[in-house]
C-alpha cells in the first residue's frame, strides 16, 4: 500500500504542510485559539455577521420551526418554504430574474459550470480563478483556455479563436487571493462581440460592494441575459452555502441536471432564515461597507508599496518565499495578530504573502498594531 508519510514529509520540508488552527469559540475579530485571546485578520467573514445576535435568533428560530436536517434532497422532499423564500430573496438582492441555492460555493461552481458547458464547448478562465472554478471547468469536459490575470487582449484572441462552439468565459469578480476586480463591463462587451456567457463568482463581492451590498452588478451598474452570477453565503453574509443567479430557463436547467444540486441533501432550513436575517442587515447597514473602505484606506496609507492594489477588504502583503512568509505569519500569531501565509499551489511560485482580510469589526488600533508589527518585521 502507498506510504503518505514521505509525501508529508516533504511537504513539510519545502515548508508547505499546512496546519489547521482550532478556534475556541465563534468566528470573529476576537478569536480565542490554543487558550490565548487573538485579533484575526484572515476570516472572510467582512461584515462581522457571523456571529450577529440577529442570525443566531433566525437560525434557533428556523430550527424549532423546522428542524435542524432537511432530510432528502431537494427534488425528493427536502425543499422547503425557508428555501423558497432566501432564493427569491437573493434574486431580488442581486436584481436578477431566478436564483437556486446550493450547499457550497465549491459545488455551485461544479453545479453550474457543467450545465453551461459541455464536451464540445469552451471554457475560457483567468489565471488566477478560484480552485472551485478550474475544478468544475475540467469536470464539464469542455475545452479549457486560460488568459494571463486580466488580460483581455488575449481574452478575445481567445475567443476569436473558437469559431462556433458555445463558449462560456468565467472569473472570480474579485480575486480571492489579490483582491483585484475583475473588468466586467469590458468583459460583458467580449462576451456579446463573440456571443458567449460570462459566469461570475462573486463569492468576495457579495455583501460587499455595491451601495446596499448587491455585489459585483451593483458594483458596475450593470446586468445582461449572458451572466450568471454565483454569489457565496459563507463569506459576507456570515452563513454558509451558495446561489446561482441568473435566467428562470437556465436556473430551471440547474434544478433538472446540476448533479451537485440533484445528488445532494439540502441545506438546513434554519440556515436559509438566518440568511434571511443577515441579507437585512447587509441591505440596511451600509455602514459595515463604509467601514470597510476606511479601513483598507488607513492601511493602504502606512504599507502601500508592500501592498498589491486592491480596494476591497482582501489586502495581500507580498512577501515572495514560502519559508520567510511562514516565519512573518508564525511571529505576528506569537503578538497575538492571526494573518495567514498563503502559499503555493493557491498562488503562484514565489509570491507567498499574508493576506490579510479586513472585517468591519475590526478596529483602527487593530490596524494600527498590524501595521507596527509589519513594519518592524519587514523594515518596509
Ligand atoms: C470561497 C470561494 C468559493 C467557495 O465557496 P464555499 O461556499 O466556501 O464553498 C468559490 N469561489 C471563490 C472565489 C471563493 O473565494
Amino acid at each position: 500500500m502507498h506510504s503518505f508519510r514521505a509525501e508529508l514529509d516533504q511537504l513539510e520540508q519545502s515548508g508547505l504542510l499546512r496546519r489547521r488552527r482550532t478556534l475556541e469559540g465563534p468566528q470573529g475579530v476576537r478569536v480565542q485559539v490554543d487558550g490565548k485571546a487573538c485579533t484575526s485578520y484572515c476570516s472572510n467573514d467582512y461584515l462581522g455577521l457571523a456571529n450577529h445576535p440577529d442570525l443566531i435568533e433566525a437560525a434557533c428560530s428556523g430550527a424549532r420551526r423546522f428542524g435542524v436536517g432537511a432530510g432528502a434532497s431537494h427534488l425528493l422532499c427536502g425543499h422547503g418554504s425557508a428555501h423558497e423564500a432566501a432564493e427569491q430573496a437573493l434574486a431580488e438582492f442581486v436584481g436578477l430574474p431566478a436564483a437556486l441555492l446550493f450547499s457550497t460555493g465549491y459545488m455551485a461552481n461544479i453545479g453550474a459550470i457543467s450545465i453551461l458547458a459541455g464536451r464540445n464547448d469552451a471554457i475560457f478562465c483567468d489565471r488566477l480563478n478560484h480552485a472551485s472554478l478550474n475544478d468544475a471547468a475540467l469536470l464539464s469536459r469542455a475545452k479549457l483556455r486560460r488568459y494571463p490575470h486580466l488580460d483581455m487582449a488575449a481574452l478575445e484572441s481567445l475567443l476569436a479563436r473558437e469559431g462556433k462552439r458555445r463558449k462560456l468565459v468565467v472569473t472570480d469578480a474579485v480575486f480571492s487571493m489579490d483582491g483585484d476586480i475583475a473588468p466586467v463591463p469590458k468583459m460583458l462587451e467580449l462576451c456579446e462581440r463573440y456571443d458567449a456567457a460570462l459566469l461570475l463568482d462573486d463569492a468576495h463581492g457579495f455583501g460587499v460592494l455595491g451601495e446596499s451590498g448587491g455585489g459585483i452588478l451593483s458594483h458596475f451598474g450593470i446586468s445582461s441575459p449572458r451572466i450568471v452570477y454565483v454569489g457565496t453565503l459563507g463569506k459576507a453574509a456570515g452563513v454558509a452555502g451558495a446561489f446561482v443567479a441568473g435566467g428562470v430557463d437556465m436556473v430551471q436547467m440547474l434544478v433538472q441536471r446540476a448533479r451537485s444540486y440533484v445528488y445532494t441533501t439540502a441545506q438546513p432550513p434554519m440556515l436559509a432564515e438566518a440568511l434571511l436575517a443577515s441579507l437585512k442587515l447587509i441591505g440596511a447597514e451600509s455602514w459595515r461597507r463604509e467601514r470597510l473602505l476606511k479601513l483598507a484606506d488607513h492601511l493602504k496609507s502606512h504599507l502601500k508599496s508592500a501592498l498589491l492594489p486592491s480596494d476591497t477588504p482582501i489586502q495581500p502583503f507580498v512577501v515572495g518565499e514560502n519559508e520567510a512568509c511562514m516565519a512573518l505569519s508564525a511571529r505576528l500569531q506569537e503578538e497575538g495578530m492571526i494573518v495567514p501565509a498563503i502559499r503555493p499551489p493557491t498562488v503562484p511560485k514565489g509570491s507567498a504573502r499574508l493576506r490579510i482580510s479586513l472585517s468591519a469589526a475590526h478596529t483602527f488600533e487593530d490596524l494600527d498594531r498590524l501595521i507596527a508589527a509589519l513594519k518592524n518585521a519587514s523594515a518596509c
